[in-house]
């Protein structure tokens, strides 16, 4: 077997024998009366940001939605005859109308290669995959933010703030689905927007009143 699948499968190995086992009620629980996590995370599909690691959760905590730079599409419905995949909105329908998650996070982070791709596209027309590139304009709006902010902003500085203002992008997107909005008003679901920096190991969220990043801890 190749050495790094063999990996994961000793890894697989190793959560069975003690992870697992040591938490088989607790899973068996979640089978027999279903899965009731109170938050759904919103995180990008990055490597080191895996949110269960992060946030230190257990099985049933929480519904990880994963994709490239951690985005929040706007609200859309398809015309007749016309079919999109709308992943991400299809899991949020879940998370809220489904499971009755009570708060969302959008899971931002630095170093995104995302936020890097949507950045490159707007200074150079670099267009990055077939793919990601549609994807990643959702964050377009966060570019035109960040150098309103300062306009001579560049490099890492303008990635760190790019990273930033796409969570608040998302956040607003969120508000765009009519079933978030009912329960955001309605005082049953809180939107949060979060921000891990993978270098410092630190972790902030957005203070609306402040409209600023705040450290959580
Ligand atoms: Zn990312």
């Amino acid at each position: 077997m190749n050495a790094v699948i063999k990996k994961l499968v000793a890894g697989f190995n190793d959560f069975r024998a003690r992870y697992f086992f040591e938490r088989q009620n607790l899973y068996r629980r979640l089978v027999s009366q279903g899965q009731k996590p109170k938050v759904a995370v919103i995180a990008c599909a990055d490597s080191r940001v895996d949110p269960a690691i992060v946030l230190q959760v257990e099985p049933g905590d929480i519904f990880a939605i994963r994709n490239v730079a951690n985005l929040v599409p706007p609200f859309e419905v398809d015309e007749e005859g016309d079919v999109s995949y709308h992943g991400t909105s299809a899991a949020l329908e879940f998370a809220v109308e489904v499971l009755g998650v009570e708060h969302i996070v959008v899971f931002g982070h630095a170093h995104c290669a995302g936020i890097q791709a949507m950045i490159d596209n707007q200074q150079q027309g670099k267009i990055a995959g077939r793919f990601i590139h549609a994807w990643t304009a959702i964050a377009a709006q966060a570019f035109h933010r960040a150098k309103t902010i300062d306009p001579n902003v560049s490099g890492e500085a303008l990635a760190r703030c790019c990273e930033r203002q796409a969570v608040l992008v998302s956040l607003e997107n969120l508000m765009s689905f009519p079933f978030i909005q009912e329960r955001v008003d309605a005082g049953t679901l809180e939107i949060h927007g979060w921000y891990l920096d993978i270098v410092e190991g630190e972790l902030t969220a957005y203070d609306p009143q402040r409209a600023t990043f705040e450290r959580l801890t």
